[in-house]
C-alpha cells in the first residue's frame, strides 16, 4: 500500500514515517510539510532517523495523488482542508490530529462521502479499549462522579487533549447523556459544590510526556480508577499504520478506531 504522510517533519510525522517502513504491507510514497518549512527539500527517511529512502519532503499536497492513504497528524486547519483534496484525488485519510471544532468535524464528515476517512483522537489500542471499560463503568456505576485526568508534554497546544474528549464521550455514551451538556472542562474560584452527573477534566502540561490519561469513578468511600499511559509515539504511528490498511476496499465514510480495531460499543 503506498502511504503519503503530511506534516512529515513533526512529533508525529517522523513517528509515522518509521512505522511505515517497518509494516512489510506499507512503502512511503509521498511526503509533505507546511510551505516555508526549513524541512522542505529533506529526505523524509533520514529526518525520521532511518536511511535516506529516496522520498524528498515537498510542500504540494499534490504529491498524495499516488497514495492510496494519507496520515495525517498536523493541525485542524490542515487537516481540513486537506480531507477536502484527497476526496477529490478518491485517496483514503487517518486524521489523528486534535483540536478540531465542529464546523472542522462537519466539514471533515462531508469529506468523507466520497473516501474513506478514519478520525480519532487516539490511535493507540491500549486507549481504545480503555474508552470501551470506561463506556461499560459509567453505565454500571451510574451515582459515581466521573473525573477525566490527562497529562501531555509542555508543547501540546489543545486541551483537554483529543484522549481525554475521546474517554469523556465513552463515559457520556455509557450513562445515556450527552457530553457537551455535561461537561466541565475547567473549575477555578468559587465554583459551588459538585454538580451530580457532570463529568469533569483536568489538564496537566509539562515535560515530555508522551501520554497520561486516568478516568476516575468516585463513589462514596471508594473509588474506581481506569488508566492508560503512553510510552512511545510509536503506538500511534502503529496504529495509524493499521488503519491506513483497513481502509483497503472499505465503502466511503468517517470511521473511528473502535471500527478499526473491532471495539464496537457495548
Ligand atoms: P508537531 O507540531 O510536532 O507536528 C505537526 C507538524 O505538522 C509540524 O511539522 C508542522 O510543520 C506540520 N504542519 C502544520 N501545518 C501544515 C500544513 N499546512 N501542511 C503540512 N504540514 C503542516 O505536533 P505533534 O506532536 O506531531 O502532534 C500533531 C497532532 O497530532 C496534534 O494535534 C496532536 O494532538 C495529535 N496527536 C494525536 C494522536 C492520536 O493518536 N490521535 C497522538 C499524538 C498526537
Amino acid at each position: 500500500m503506498k502511504i503519503g504522510v503530511v506534516g512529515a517533519a513533526g512529533r508525529m510525522g517522523r513517528a509515522l514515517v518509521r512505522a511505515v517502513d517497518e509494516e512489510a504491507r506499507t512503502t512511503l510514497a509521498a511526503a509533505v510539510e507546511r510551505p516555508g518549512s526549513p524541512d522542505v527539500g529533506a529526505d523524509a527517511g533520514s529526518l525520521a532517523g532511518l536511511p535516506a529512502c529516496g522520498i524528498t519532503v515537498g510542500d504540494d499536497v499534490a504529491a498524495f495523488a499516488d497514495c492510496d492513504a494519507v496520515l495525517d497528524f498536523t493541525t485542524p486547519a490542515t487537516s481540513t482542508a486537506l480531507a477536502a483534496r484527497l476526496s477529490v484525488m478518491g485517496v483514503a485519510h487517518i486524521i489523528g490530529t486534535t483540536g478540531c471544532g465542529p464546523e472542522d468535524d462537519a466539514a471533515i464528515a462531508q469529506s468523507a462521502a466520497n473516501i474513506v476517512i478514519v478520525k480519532s483522537g487516539n490511535m493507540s489500542l491500549g486507549v481504545n479499549l480503555l474508552a470501551a471499560l470506561v463506556r461499560r463503568a459509567a453505565r454500571a456505576l451510574p451515582e459515581a462522579d466521573l473525573e477525566v485526568l490527562e497529562m501531555h508534554h509542555r508543547r501540546k497546544v489543545d486541551a483537554p487533549s483529543g484522549t481525554a474528549l475521546l474517554l469523556g464521550e465513552a463515559a457520556a455514551e455509557g450513562r445515556g447523556i450527552n457530553l457537551g451538556d455535561h461537561a466541565v472542562y475547567t473549575r477555578e474560584g468559587h465554583t459551588g459544590p459538585r454538580e451530580a452527573g457532570t463529568i469533569g477534566f483536568a489538564t496537566l502540561r509539562g515535560g515530555t510526556v508522551i501520554g497520561e490519561h486516568q478516568v476516575i469513578l468516585a463513589l462514596n468511600s471508594e473509588r474506581v480508577t481506569l488508566g492508560h499511559i503512553a510510552e512511545d509515539r510509536s503506538v500511534f504511528a502503529n496504529g495509524a499504520v493499521a488503519a491506513a490498511l483497513w481502509t483497503k476496499d472499505r465503502p466511503a465514510g468517517l470511521y473511528g478506531m473502535d471500527d478499526v480495531l473491532g471495539l464496537t460499543a457495548e
